[in-house]
């Protein structure tokens, strides 16, 4: 059989693609390596998404409204979102039920790791390592493969550019840790990240704790370490994980009979590390695109031209935003300065959770970008 579309990886971007194909009525096989697959992940997500996706209120094992910026010299800014949270998940359990509900919409659900993917025909033929699935016939492609996306280095598409690494480690509660427990806490702080941050993020029964960096001259076992000496936790760890995150979209993500999506496309926002939304939003849009083109026979680069018009402005902002805060610790200082500003917090929140970029009135504009100078100048 000749499939209508592969879907290579069975994260969110590639579980939701699938999904919305085969709810469509196109044939749809979804190839994932490890159907176990713990995919390292702070599992933060905004409620817009918990919306958008009725994911059930079961995965969500957290919804915090209270969020605390530290600051390198250890001060500490205290954040409230009336109107939402940010809600936990536990990627083991999220990424399994989003397959499910691929599989329940007809998606072919088949364990994989894809090797090769050459053209045949006016299609496609995948094959996977020690043949673990028989060679497949598809017309178009949907590569969700994350960061290091082998759909992407078969089809050559241009490089993901830029990768954070990013590690975490998960600790079960103890007395010493439990007052983690209903807050999100976010580090600025040189010693743990030189040019990212560190997030320590409440699970139902356990505290994930990590740190990123762009630089590959830092050691990120060693900033890890450091983080969590920092915070006093002197027990060990049950796990530790680390993987690339992509924090800028690759120069091109689609092609004439293939597309990328979510990390595969290097669609994590700079600044924040925030990719389960963007991998989701792609997914979904990728998938749009290719039900258009098959019925339509719309050109998938629709898919490219509708995602950057909709999130290049949040990109681009979180980009300045890195550049000009993250490069050391005076700027981070003054960075966490401003977020004690109420105007500043309900904008961040506001665009957070529905990722809507809804320009401030005048007055409160000059007001932030005033206290921003103050707070450069004075390093505070
Ligand atoms: C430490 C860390 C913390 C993070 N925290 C957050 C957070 O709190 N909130 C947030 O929004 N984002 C976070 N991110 C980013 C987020 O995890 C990713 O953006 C998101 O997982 C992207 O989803 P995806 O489906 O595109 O890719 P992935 O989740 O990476 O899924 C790709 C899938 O493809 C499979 N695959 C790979 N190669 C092949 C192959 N050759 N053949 C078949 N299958 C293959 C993999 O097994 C995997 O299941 C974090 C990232 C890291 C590394």
């Amino acid at each position: 059989m000749r499939y209508d579309v592969a879907v290579i990886g069975g994260g969110p971007s590639g579980a939701v693609a699938a999904a919305i194909l085969a709810k469509a009525g196109l044939s749809t096989v979804l190839v994932e390596r490890n159907l176990d697959n713990v995919k390292p992940c702070g599992g933060a997500i905004p409620l817009g998404l918990i919306e958008e996706f009725s994911i059930p209120s079961d995965l969500v094992e957290k919804k915090l409204s209270r969020m605390r910026a530290r600051s390198p010299k250890g001060r500490m800014i205290d954040m409230n979102m009336p109107n939402g949270y940010v809600g936990m998940v536990r990627r083991e359990k999220f990424d399994k039920y989003l397959r499910a509900e691929a599989a329940r919409a007809g998606a072919v659900i088949m364990e994989g790791l894809v090797k090769t993917i050459t053209p045949s025909g006016d299609g496609f033929r995948i094959t996977t390592l020690n043949d673990k699935v028989p060679a497949l016939r598809v017309r178009k492609i949907i590569g969700a493969d994350g960061a290091n996306s082998k759909t992407a280095e078969e089809l050559r598409f241009p490089p993901n550019e830029l990768k954070v690494i990013a590690m975490q480690q998960r600790f079960h509660y103890t007395p010493a840790i439990e007052k983690f427990r209903d807050i999100v806490e976010i580090w600025f702080d040189g010693e743990v990240s030189p040019d990212f941050y560190g997030w320590i993020f409440p699970k139902a029964d356990h505290l994930a704790i990590g740190t990123g960096t762009e630089d590959n001259r830092h050691n990120i076992k060693a900033l890890q370490k450091r983080f969590v000496e920092k915070i006093g936790i002197t027990d060990k760890p049950y796990l530790d994980e680390a993987a690339k995150i992509p924090m800028k979209p690759r120069k091109s993500f689609t092609s004439e009979n293939a597309i990328l999506v979510g990390d595969a496309a290097g669609l994590v926002t700079p600044a924040n590390g925030e990719g389960i939304f963007f991998a989701m939003r792609s997914g979904k849009l990728g998938a749009e695109a290719m039900i258009d083109h098959f019925r339509n026979k719309a050109p998938l680069a629709n898919y490219e031209r509708k995602f950057r018009k909709l999130y290049a402005p949040i990109f681009f902002g979180l980009e300045v935003l890195q550049a000009v805060y993250y490069r050391n610790d005076r700027l981070r200082e003054s960075f966490v300065a401003i977020c004690a500003d109420d105007d500043v917090q309900r904008i961040t929140f506001d665009s957070y959770l529905y990722k809507k970029m809804v320009p401030a009135p005048w007055r409160v504009q000059m007001k932030i970008f005033s206290k921003n100078i103050v707070h450069l100048i004075k390093g505070r």
